[in-house]
Order: C-alpha cells, then sequence, then structure tokens
C-alpha cells in the first residue's frame, strides 16, 4: 500500500486552551479544514478546567441568542463599543450567515426574532451544546483534556496554541506569554445607584433613549439600582469609564404633562405625574405632594421630568460579557500574536465585546473560524 509521505512526519501537536463557544468552534473547524484535505498528522488537544461548552447553557435565558440578523458588515459593527475595525476584517471572511449555516448542517434549525436576534428553533441551549458535541465526535485525531492551563510551560510541547479562556481568571495564563492585556471590566450587567430609593420591580422607560435605543430604552428598578436593556447598554457604552457617573433619565415630556394639567386643573401634580408614569415612582418624585398641578411652576415640572442618576458600580447580574482582553494591537489580521511564535486567541479573550442581541456569540464563532483556518493552513504550508 502507498504511504502517505504525513506518515513519515512527527505528527504536529495543536493545544487549545477552553472549551467554551469559540475554541469549541475553533476546534470543529480545524478538524473539517483537516478532514476534508484529507490530513491526519496532527493532535488536537482541547483543555477545559470545566465542563466543556458549560458556558453556553444559559445564553439568551437558555435560549441562546446564536447571533443577529443584521446583514450588512458595517451596520452590524456599530454593535461593538470595541473591537468594531478589527472586527469588519474578520466579518468579511466569516459573517452570520456562515455561522448559520454551519448550525443548520449540525442539525441546529433556526429562526430570527422580530427584533432580528437569531435563535435555535428549540429555543434551547442546551439543544446548541450538544449538537457541537455530537458534531465533535465525528472527526478522530482530538482529545478533550479536563485541566487547567496555569501558565505557558504547561504548553511547550505543542506547535501550535490557540487561546480561548473568556474573560474570566485567564490574566496570569496571558501574562506568561507576555501578551499585552487591556484589563478586564464588566459590561452588559445591571447597575448600583447612589441612594437609591426606588421600589424594585417598576418598569419604565427612559425617553430621552428612545430615539436612539427604540426598546432598549426600557429599564427596570432592583433592589440597588437599574437593570435591563437600557442599564446593559449604558454598562456597555461607559464600560472603561472610572465610577462614580451620572445619567439623565427622562420620564415624561414636559409638552404631555402642560396639555394633561390644562384638561384637570384642579389635581394635585402627584395626581398629574401618576397619568404618566407607575404611581409609586410619581409620589416619590413629587414627594406625594397635594399642591394642584396648576400651581407648579415649569422648572419643578422639567426637575419631575428627569431622574438623574449617579451610578457608582456595576452589579453581578446580566449578559455579563468583560471588556478589555488580548489587545488587538500586538495581533495580526488571523488573531495571531505578534509577538510570541504559533500562538492565537479567540473569543471573549479578545478586546472586543459587543451590545446584547447576539453579538458577543458571533465574535467567538467569527473568531474561533478565523483562527481555525490561518492554524490549518500554516499546518499545510510547512508540510509542503
Ligand atoms: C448569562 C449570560 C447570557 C449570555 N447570553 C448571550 C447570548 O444569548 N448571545 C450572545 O451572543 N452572547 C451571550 N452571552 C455572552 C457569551 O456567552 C460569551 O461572550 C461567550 O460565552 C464567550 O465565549 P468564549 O468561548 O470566548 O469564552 P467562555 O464562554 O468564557 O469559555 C471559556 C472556557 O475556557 C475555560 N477556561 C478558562 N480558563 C482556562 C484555563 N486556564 N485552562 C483551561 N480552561 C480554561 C472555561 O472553563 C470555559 O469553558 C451571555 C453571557 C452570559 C454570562
Amino acid at each position: 500500500m502507498e504511504q502517505s509521505c504525513q506518515d513519515n512526519i512527527k505528527p504536529q501537536k495543536i493545544a487549545i486552551v477552553g472549551a467554551g463557544p469559540s475554541g469549541f468552534y475553533c476546534a470543529l473547524w480545524i478538524l473539517e479544514e483537516f478532514k476534508k484535505l484529507n490530513f491526519n498528522n496532527f493532535v488536537l488537544d482541547i483543555f477545559d478546567k470545566s465542563q466543556a461548552l458549560r458556558t453556553i447553557l444559559p445564553t439568551g435565558n437558555q435560549r441562546c441568542n446564536l447571533t443577529n440578523a443584521t446583514d450588512d458588515i458595517e451596520d452590524f459593527i456599530k454593535n461593538y463599543p470595541r473591537g468594531k475595525k478589527f472586527l469588519y476584517s474578520i466579518f468579511s471572511r466569516h459573517f452570520n450567515y456562515d455561522s448559520i449555516e454551519f448550525f443548520n448542517k449540525l442539525g441546529i434549525a433556526t429562526y430570527i426574532q422580530k427584533d432580528k436576534r437569531i435563535f435555535p428553533k428549540s429555543n434551547s441551549s442546551k439543544e446548541v451544546k450538544d449538537k457541537m458535541f455530537e458534531g465533535l465526535k465525528k472527526y478522530k485525531n482530538y482529545h478533550l483534556i479536563h485541566k487547567k492551563i496555569n501558565s505557558k510551560d504547561e504548553l511547550k510541547n505543542y506547535d501550535r496554541i490557540i487561546i480561548s479562556t473568556g474573560s474570566r481568571n485567564c490574566e496570569n495564563l496571558i501574562r506568561s506569554f507576555n501578551q499585552p492585556l487591556i484589563p478586564f471590566k464588566k459590561s452588559l450587567c445591571a447597575l448600583v445607584v447612589k441612594d437609591f430609593i426606588y421600589p424594585k420591580g417598576v418598569k419604565l422607560k427612559a425617553l430621552n433613549y428612545e430615539q436612539d435605543y427604540g426598546h432598549e430604552s426600557e429599564f427596570i428598578f432592583t433592589d440597588k439600582g437599574i437593570s435591563g436593556p437600557l442599564a446593559f447598554k449604558i454598562s456597555s457604552i461607559k464600560s472603561r469609564d472610572d465610577f462614580p457617573y451620572s445619567i439623565e433619565i427622562e420620564l415624561f415630556k414636559i409638552e404631555k404633562i402642560k396639555d394633561l394639567i390644562k384638561q384637570n386643573p384642579k389635581k394635585s401634580i402627584t395626581t398629574i405625574v401618576s397619568m404618566l408614569i407607575p404611581k409609586t415612582i410619581a409620589k416619590i418624585i413629587t414627594d406625594n405632594s397635594t399642591i394642584s398641578a396648576s400651581n407648579v411652576s415649569d422648572d419643578e415640572l422639567k426637575k419631575y421630568s428627569k431622574l438623574n442618576l449617579t451610578i457608582i458600580s456595576s452589579s453581578d447580574t446580566g449578559e455579563i460579557v468583560n471588556s478589555g482582553g488580548v489587545d488587538l494591537k500586538y495581533l495580526d489580521k488571523n488573531c495571531k500574536s505578534k509577538i510570541n511564535d504559533n500562538l492565537w486567541f479567540c473569543g471573549e479573550v479578545l478586546d472586543i465585546d459587543g451590545f446584547c442581541g447576539g453579538f458577543n456569540l458571533q465574535n467567538c464563532w467569527s473568531t474561533g473560524f478565523v483562527v481555525a483556518k490561518d492554524v490549518v493552513s500554516s499546518i499545510i504550508e510547512k508540510e509542503k
């Protein structure tokens, strides 16, 4: 039988550290690319300190918002406060429809929600996890290893290394490579407000954000501050700002309250404000005043129409991705380190983060794919 020249060469050893969405997707593409090329002279070790793909389970409230159907790359990248320019090139090589095709091939049917978020038809993140695992089992030459990697010294036997650890507790590992890192800070989370006095559970809309954010101008009071779409968006935009910072929330339009006062001149200001926002909140902002609304000055009406909140910290609830991560300046367009040989990064460990809506997982899919392609071609080129 004719022997392939591959068999005479020492197998190429590839390590992926972190089997979350980005590392797992990257592994599937590496295995698929090698299979297409009929190349078997490699070993792929995928390390995870916890259970592989555990982090996909809570996504999208267990429904897994896989990506977003925004079809223009220019519009898509507007949803990343950090990493836009870098992602433009990545998305031009692997975009939302490529990922959807990939998931459909794995047997995951998808649908687009009204707001363009894309979910599996099963509405089950567990299905995504299970189908990705089934996909992996089709291939050979890989090992899924339950182990924490603490430093680059533990990876010295590998020819190619991919770091996909996400953004939690991985600083020491990244520093062991001397790879520059921008400090991680929380994003897409609830916010804690100074001297907070509003009742938990009340939902409101910030009219001053409505034009730009649409339904994402809605928020809900928690026991310590605000949560919901508006809080997530603000926490993302201001992720790199120092605390405290102030935000202003417009609860009702002055013209609207003036119309109501004209129609009901004898009613108290608290009653009139209650016609526009929940009574519990109206009572707090007017101090439950019984003064006739027609006697309230324009300046005071303006004061009642706005909440001025001082944000003192982020809280631990929400979608919580982290801004910060591996500094993109020291990576090439394939997410390969410019300062370490044969080292790549993908997913949330990169200094890239997006808004809610499937944008963070799309970062994982697209960077995972680009890394897989580059790792495979670096090995194939060498073996030629
Ligand atoms: C509650 C919640 C809901 C979310 N919902 C959505 C959503 O619907 N859509 C969306 O787009 N985004 C969502 N996100 C964000 C999204 O989940 C993340 O961006 C994504 O999981 C990042 O994937 P990753 O593979 O880069 O990192 P991670 O998911 O963090 O995975 C990293 C993996 O690496 C392993 N690891 C870490 N360090 C080491 C080490 N030293 N050695 C070995 N293994 C290690 C970890 O155990 C983990 O399995 C959500 C986030 C949260 C918290």
